[in-house]
C-alpha cells in the first residue's frame, strides 16, 4: 500500500474496511460510485478515532421531482449524505450522552445557557474518494477528459488551458460542467445535457459553505453553541492518478481544492466580530491519499459502458437511541465497529419502499433517516427532552430553521453584510452573509432581489445551452416567489404553507 500521509491513511483504510466488509452494498460493475465519510479524531492522531458516518452516491433529483414534505433526499451525492449522516449522529449522540455520557462531546455553559461542543482535542475530518464535483474538480476532470467531450462542453483540450475568472466574478453560475474551464463558478450538480436541470449546488460549493456555517446545519447548530463544528481536514483520493506531461497536476489540483473548498471565501465574509462569538471561516486542510477506492469510476474503467450507480448508501455509527432512553445498549466507541444504522436509497427514497408506503409520512419505517422530515422529527424530540419545548404544528421546517436561536443575541443590531436588523437566528444571519443579496454566493440564491447572472457568460451560450439556462432561471424565480417551497412542512409532514403561493 503506497502512502502519502501515514496517519490519515490508517483512517482511510478503516473507512474502506467498513464499506467493504461491514456494509457490503456495492455497485455492480460497470457501475461506479463515490465514497465519503466523516470521522472523529484527536489532535495528535494517536488517540482513539471513530468513523461516524459514511455515504456513497452520485445522483440528485431534478427540480421536477423534488418533494414538498421533506420525505426524500434531493441530493444523494456521497459528500452530502456523509454530512447529513454526521448531523444525525451528533443529534443522537446528545441523546446518548444524557444517559451514559459521551467520549466525544460534552456540555458547557455560555451566557447562562447550556450547549454541547466537541471535547478538548477532538476534531472532525472528512474523506472523499475523489475530487468533489464543481469548482474543485475543474482541472482534475480536464486531466481525464477526452477532446470530443471537451469541445461539447466548451472546455479546453488540456488541463493547462484552464483559466481563472477575473477577480470579482464569483457571482456567475453554471449548469453542471458547462464552461468548465472557468474557476470560481457556482455550479449546479452535473447532469446529462438532455436531463432536467437540478437545483442542487455542487459539492464544492456546499463544502465551501460548511467552512463558514459549520457542518451541523441550522437545527444541529442550535444545540452546539458558539464555535460550532467545522471540518479540520479533508482527505481526497485519486489525485495521484492525474498525471500528465502537460503540467504538474497534483499541485494544480491542490490549489483548486484549497480555493474551492473554502479559500475562495476569504476576505468576502465578515470577520470574527460578526457574532460574539460565532461564525468564522475555517478553511479545511487539504490532503491527498493514494489508497484506491475499489468502486470509483477510474478503478472501474473510463470506457463508455461505465455508468454511475443509482443506489446510495447511508450509514452512521451506533444505534438510534430507542424510547424510552434507559434501555440503550452499550455504545461501542471503537472505530468501525458496532452495527450502526444503514439504509440504501434510490431516487432519494428508501429502496424497497413502495410508492404507497412512501406517502405514509407518519411511519418512520419508510422514511430515509437523513431526509429533512426525519431530521426535523429528531430535532423536535431533542427540544422536548432537553427543554420541554414542543414545536407547534403551525410551524414549518423553514420557520423553525430560520427562527431557532442557536446563539445568544449578538451585540451588533445589524447584519454587517445587509445592513438590516438581524433575525433572532444567528445561523440564518450567517447564511444570509453567504448567500444573501450581498454575499459571495449571491448568484445562487437571491431571496430578495432575484438571482443575478454574469451577462457575458450568458451571451456566450448557444442554442440548447441557452434554453437550459432560461429554464433554470424560471425554476429559480418560481422558488423565490413561492418562498421556501420545499421547506413548508411541519413536524407531522403536513404542509403548513400552500406550495402554490
Ligand atoms: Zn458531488
Amino acid at each position: 500500500m503506497t502512502s502519502l500521509h501515514s496517519s490519515s491513511d490508517a483512517y482511510i483504510a478503516l473507512i474502506h474496511t467498513v464499506y467493504t466488509e461491514q456494509l457490503k452494498v456495492y455497485p455492480q460493475p460497470p457501475q461506479y460510485t463515490v465514497l465519503a465519510a466523516l470521522y472523529l479524531t484527536t489532535s495528535d492522531g494517536t488517540g482513539p478515532h471513530k468513523i461516524i458516518s459514511l455515504g456513497t452516491g452520485t445522483k440528485c433529483l431534478p427540480e421536477c421531482r423534488l418533494t414538498l414534505q421533506g420525505e426524500a433526499l434531493h441530493d444523494s451525492h456521497a459528500e452530502v449524505l456523509a454530512r447529513r449522516g454526521a448531523v444525525r449522529w451528533f443529534l443522537e449522540e446528545i441523546l446518548r450522552e444524557r444517559v451514559q455520557g459521551s467520549q466525544w462531546i460534552e456540555t458547557y455553559s455560555y451566557d447562562s445557557k447550556s450547549y454541547y461542543r466537541l471535547k478538548d482535542g477532538v476534531h472532525i475530518e472528512m474523506y472523499i474518494s475523489t475530487v468533489p464535483c464543481g469548482d474543485a474538480s475543474t482541472r482534475f476532470l480536464a486531466a481525464f477528459q477526452d477532446p470530443e467531450m471537451a469541445a461539447l462542453k466548451d472546455g479546453p483540450a488540456s488541463a493547462s488551458a484552464i483559466v481563472a475568472q477575473p477577480e470579482g466574478t464569483i457571482l456567475s453560475t453554471s449548469r453542471g460542467r458547462n464552461n468548465y474551464h472557468l474557476f470560481n463558478v457556482l455550479r449546479t450538480k452535473p447532469g446529462r445535457a438532455d436531463s432536467p436541470p437540478t437545483l442542487s449546488l455542487s459539492c464544492s460549493d456546499k463544502i465551501a459553505s460548511w467552512a463558514w456555517l459549520g457542518i451541523l446545519g441550522a437545527l444541529g447548530a442550535r444545540f452546539f453553541g458558539p464555535g460550532g463544528v467545522y471540518l479540520r481536514r479533508i482527505i481526497i483520493g485519486e489525485v495521484h492518478l492525474a498525471t500528465t506531461n502537460d503540467i504538474d497536476l497534483r499541485d494544480a489540483i491542490r490549489e483548486d481544492c484549497v480555493r474551492a473548498l473554502g479559500g475562495r471565501l476569504e476576505g468576502l465574509l465578515p470577520n470574527a466580530n460578526f457574532s460574539t462569538p460565532g461564525f468564522t471561516l475555517h478553511k479545511p486542510i487539504i490532503e491527498f491519499t493514494s489508497i484506491p477506492f475499489v468502486h470509483s469510476r477510474l478503478a472501474i474503467g473510463m470506457d463508455e459502458r461505465s455508468v454511475s450507480s443509482n443506489d446510495s448508501l447511508c450509514w452512521r455509527a451506533d444505534s438510534f437511541p430507542p424510547s424510552p432512553l434507559p434501555v440503550l445498549s452499550t455504545v461501542n466507541t471503537k472505530a468501525g465497529s458496532g452495527a450502526g444504522t444503514v439504509q440504501v436509497l434510490i431516487n432519494g427514497y428508501k429502496r424497497g419502499a413502495s410508492p404507497k408506503h412512501r406517502q405514509r409520512l407518519n411511519d418512520d419505517k419508510f422514511l430515509p433517516h437523513l431526509c429533512k422530515l426525519s431530521i426535523f422529527r429528531l430535532y423536535a424530540r431533542l427540544c422536548k427532552e432537553i427543554n420541554g419545548e414542543v414545536i407547534p404544528s403551525t410551524q414549518s421546517y423553514y420557520d423553525v430553521k430560520t427562527s431557532a436561536p442557536s446563539l445568544p443575541p449578538s451585540v451588533s443590531p445589524a447584519n454587517p453584510i445587509t445592513g438590516r436588523p438581524r433575525t433572532p437566528c444567528p445561523y440564518h444571519e450567517a447564511k444570509i452573509c453567504l448567500k444573501g443579496p450581498s454575499g459571495p454566493f449571491r448568484a445562487w440564491w437571491e431571496p430578495e432581489q432575484g438571482h443575478l447572472r454574469d451577462q457575458d457568460q450568458y451571451d456566450n451560450l448557444r442554442g440548447a445551452d441557452r434554453a437550459l439556462w432560461i429554464r433554470e432561471d424560471i425554476g429559480r424565480a418560481k422558488k423565490q416567489r413561492r418562498g421556501q417551497r420545499w421547506e413548508g412542512f411541519n413536524v407531522d409532514g403536513e404542509l403548513v404553507r400552500s406550495p402554490s403561493y
